[in-house]
């Protein structure tokens, strides 16, 4: 099967999917096969529950009198049926990476743009290698824009993926220490995430620049096709503003307060503002979409229970986001107790980030500091050290936290949320 015979099928299909499990009317299913099992079995089945086609690896799958179509990769497939979509798309396209921070800029920007646009986004965090295309290729004729979430943890992934999404507005959150792994170190965490500048660069498209990071600054200071904020004399400026523990930011006089915890939130805010100004919305309405935007995906969430203040932030940790949120959670007032979870995917480096954070977390003085996972075990004596999310469970049914606040961080593999009930 090639692209251009195909793209026809593709553009009377509802959806796409790969999951033989949400199959509807009209969808097209991409079989990826995993190690257990064979994906091309189950094409006849989505045929006959409705799928209008099926694209399978397996030659002997193959039936085109049920549209059933073999390709040599279904992922090579899928991606270049998303790059044939992209380019017949005449609408902004909008690209975010950074290592933390992604997907809480994507909402922002997205509710943003929506004052005035029908835009499609990133679904939850399909940022990888097959969540790019599938994004893409939701893309329908209605829509007027796309904000676009690319996650990476090695060098060419974002190359790959910005070949996919073709951006012509990039924007990159940060660069931090997350995927150190994967990417060798912070030196390959600049150079990986900065492919998607490459990328822009080389097509003549606009970056967004938040000056108050010198690494942004340095990587695009010989570049002219840039929107600027963050500094006095940038294109869009604002000044930080926060009431009770809630970011907000104030634009020629007029204060918009958000519901997200943590002065990062404070950048993500910024870009989401510039892009709404950029494209001509006013700030009237940017406030409005600011002010009516509720974090419900465990990132910066602060919830009250039992007259206690939740800081819930168990989607993902790394030391950059583990620093940014207790240097926040310090501010809260009242007594404060602490319950980090590992931060993985760190290599070399992860038992001295483990240390540092716990250092830092007993240097600034919270009343109560419970850990888990093996990584803080290995440097922390205390008893508060458990080694996994039941543990602590079982821990939390004997022991209540006497504090007012509590904070909950960690990485997405320590499930920490699982102990909300229990607290
Ligand atoms: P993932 O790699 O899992 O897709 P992400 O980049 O999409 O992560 P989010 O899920 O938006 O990031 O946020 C994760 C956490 O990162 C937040 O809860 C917060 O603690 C922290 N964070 C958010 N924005 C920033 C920022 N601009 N700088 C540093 N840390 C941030
Ligand atoms: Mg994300």
């Amino acid at each position: 099967m090639n692209i251009e015979q195909f793209y026809p099928l593709f553009l009377q299909s509802e959806k796409v999917t790969i999951d033989s499990r949400k199959i509807g009317k009209n969808d097209i299913f991409f079989a990826f096969s995993g190690e257990n099992f064979n994906a091309a079995s189950l094409a006849e089945q989505a045929i006959e529950d409705g799928a209008l086609a099926a694209i399978v690896e397996q030659q002997d799958f193959e039936n085109k009198a049920k549209n059933i179509f073999y390709v040599r990769s279904t992922l090579e497939f899928l991606q270049e049926l998303a790059v044939y979509h992209r380019k017949q798309l005449q609408i902004p396209v909008i690209g975010l990476t950074g290592s933390n921070g992604k997907t809480t800029t994507k909402e922002i920007i997205h509710a943003v743009l929506s004052e005035k646009f029908n835009v499609q986004y990133t679904s939850g965090n399909l940022n990888n290698h097959i969540g790019v295309p599938l994004t893409i290729l939701s893309i329908k004729p209605e829509h007027e824009m796309a904000v676009i979430e690319m996650g990476a943890n090695h060098q060419n992934e974002i190359e790959l993926l910005s070949s996919v999404c073709q951006p012509d507005f990039g924007y990159i959150t940060n660069f931090g220490k997350a995927h150190l792994e994967g990417f060798g170190g912070f030196e390959g965490v600049i150079k990986g995430k900065s492919e998607l500048y490459d990328y822009l660069i080389s097509h003549q498209q606009t970056i967004i620049v938040n000056e108050n990071d010198p690494i942004q600054i340095e990587k695009t200071e010989n570049y002219s096709q840039k929107i600027t904020f963050g500094k006095e004399n940038s294109d869009y400026q604002f000044e930080l503003f926060s009431k009770e523990h809630f970011v907000g930011l104030i634009y020629n006089d007029i204060k918009a307060v958000s519901k997200l915890t943590g002065e990062y939130n404070f950048t993500n805010l910024c870009v989401a503002a510039t892009l709404g100004l950029h494209f001509g919305i006013d700030f009237e309405k940017i406030k409005h979409a600011i002010e009516n935007y509720t974090p419900t995906n465990m990132r910066s969430q602060v919830v009250k229970k039992e007259g206690r203040t939740l800081v819930l932030d168990t989607y993902n940790a790394n030391p950059s986001s583990m620093n940014a949120s207790l240097h926040n959670f310090i501010t809260f007032e009242g007594s404060k107790a602490i319950i980090i979870g590992d931060m993985l995917e760190l290599g070399e480096e992860s038992e001295i980030e483990h240390q540092n954070i716990l250092k830092l977390a007993q240097e600034l003085g919270f009343n109560e500091i419970i850990t888990v996972g093996k990584n803080f075990k290995n440097v922390n004596p205390s008893a508060k050290a458990f080694e996994n999310t039941p543990e602590l469970i079982e821990y939390l049914k004997l022991n209540k936290i006497q504090s007012e606040n509590i904070l909950l961080k960690g990485s997405r593999g320590i499930a920490l949320e699982k102990s909300i009930d229990f607290i």
